[in-house]
């Protein structure tokens, strides 16, 4: 397949694909400023050739923190929480309408400013003609409705409940709060739809995301073989890394990556030092990193000590959100090799709530951008989707203007230029560092077809940031 007229670098070319690769690049035609004449690669007659008309040609975006099985089974739910939903006329016409999978009804994403704390109470008033579940945004807590608890037998004492995760009311009942028990909660729960990865798959291609790395922290060989077969049957195109549990590491092919141990922190619950001292010895002897899901300064300052301690370090090891990063802990991160791997979309999806909600002092350590890139900290972006929408495009919007969806600022010290945010979506991490005033990056012979075409130039591109300018989109040299 031939591309001509590709915005390659700022430079006009023809980029030949064949075998998943990039095989050759021609040589200058024209800088991109005017309309481009004829190309300086002979025509052939091939159906697959395209004309980009001076578009920029950039390699496929990657998004570096995704949930893929969450997102895919998200979309038979329906959104509760910010921005789609800001209030309780809101959540209750999203309710009053919403359609049941398996039987129950359910949202996600739910956060306090909607409408306040959520239990059995709440929702029987919003909906009692189904079982009703919500999820809180954070993923750590569930709300049900009375018929969602008679469903899940939460009032019977013989039902297997771990410890601790069903909230009880003075008279012992359940009071349709649920913590921490998702494992539990899915041998409770009738099969659900299996998750369609061809939608997502094309959504996600939409966007230009030719890779994806999915960072599920319970990620084992069920997982990773429905992954495979996604890809293998072209349902899903994009190249996957996927983290997970431990000893999956032999699992590895050409599309599908093992990557990091994930280890969720949660600042109430922190684990035995120890045990996590040999976890992530048992990672990094698997030839393996380490990423922490550390969203306090109590959690990154509890994970940098363990990587400290463990005397393992293998380069690989992460930091996922950093959502509040003070600036006393960038030395030991730059020390210890950690990357960081952030979520730009929530400064937007988010920041509102934050600005109302995060101590005052917090605020200017949230979701850090400038600040790492500037300490040379390895530095990645990721939607965090379902927990955020799946949109790059958005994400690198945020990291420029620092806006929070009602157009206020938040942390405008931390802006990347369009370039830089655009590299924190790069198939390389830390790509962001390198300093680039307007260049975007360009093309290797030989590297992988994994592309993403514009329908303008980048010049033009670079200021709406937006999907809307994704034309075409190319895993291993196939357009999808
Ligand atoms: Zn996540």
């Amino acid at each position: 397949m031939l591309i001509r007229n590709a915005e390659v670098a700022g430079l006009l070319r023809d980029v030949r694909l064949r075998d998943g690769k990039v095989v050759s690049i021609s040589a200058t035609s024209s800088p991109v400023n005017k309309a481009p004449s004829n190309s300086s690669t002979p025509a052939s007659p091939n159906d697959d050739d395209i004309d980009a008309r001076g578009g920029a040609l950039l390699p496929g975006l990657h998004d570096h923190h995704i949930h893929l099985h969450a997102l895919a089974a998200a979309t038979l739910g329906f959104r509760c929480g910010p921005p789609d939903v800001t209030d309780e006329s809101a959540l209750q016409s999203v309710l009053s309408t919403a359609k049941p999978d398996s039987g129950w009804l359910r949202g996600t994403g739910y956060f306090e400013s909607v409408a306040g704390d959520l239990d059995r109470h709440r929702l029987d008033a919003l909906r009692d003609d189904l079982p009703l579940r919500i999820q809180h945004r954070s993923g750590v807590m569930w709300f049900v409705n009375s018929l969602g608890i008679d469903s899940l037998k939460l009032n019977s004492h013989s039902s297997g409940i771990p410890a601790g995760a069903v909230e009880r009311d003075a008279s012992g009942r359940a009071s349709g709060r649920i913590f921490r028990a998702d494992d539990w909660l899915r041998t409770r729960l009738p099969a659900s739809t299996p998750p369609d990865l061809a939608t997502l798959g094309a959504e996600l291609a939409g966007y230009g995301v030719t890779a994806l790395t999915d960072c599920t922290p319970t990620n084992g060989e069920e997982e990773l073989a429905r992954f495979r077969l996604a890809q293998e049957t072209g349902a899903l195109p994009q190249r996957l890394c996927a983290m997970g549990t431990l000893g999956i590491a032999n699992a590895s092919n050409d599309r599908l990556q093992i990557g990091a141990h994930k280890i969720m922190l949660d600042e109430p619950a922190l684990p035995d030092f120890d045990d996590l001292i040999a976890r992530v010895r048992a990672a990094h002897g698997e030839s393996r990193g380490v990423a922490f899901h550390c969203v306090t300064r109590a959690e990154i300052i509890f994970a940098l000590a363990a990587l400290r301690a463990a005397e393992t370090g293998c380069g690989n090891d992460r930091i996922e959100h950093a959502s509040v990063a003070p600036p006393e802990l960038f030395e030991e991160i730059l020390s210890l090799g950690v990357s960081i791997v952030t979520q730009p979309n929530f400064v937007y999806e988010r920041g509102d709530g934050y600005l109302e909600n995060v101590a005052s002092r917090d605020i200017p350590h949230l979701y850090r951008l400038k600040s790492w890139t500037e300490a040379g900290v390895v530095l990645g972006g990721g939607t965090d989707s379902p927990f955020g929408r799946p949109d790059p495009w958005q994400a690198m919007r945020a990291a420029v203007d620092r806006q929070t969806a009602t157009g206020h600022s938040l942390g405008p010290e931390e802006a990347l230029s369009p370039e830089q945010a655009l590299a924190l979506f790069s198939p390389v991490l830390g790509a962001t560092n390198t300093p680039s005033e307007t260049k975007v990056p360009g093309l290797q012979v030989g590297s992988p077809a994994d592309l993403c075409l514009l329908d303008v130039p980048w010049s033009i591109a670079r200021e709406p940031l937006s999907a809307d300018h994704v034309r075409a989109v190319f895993c291993a040299g196939i357009r999808v």
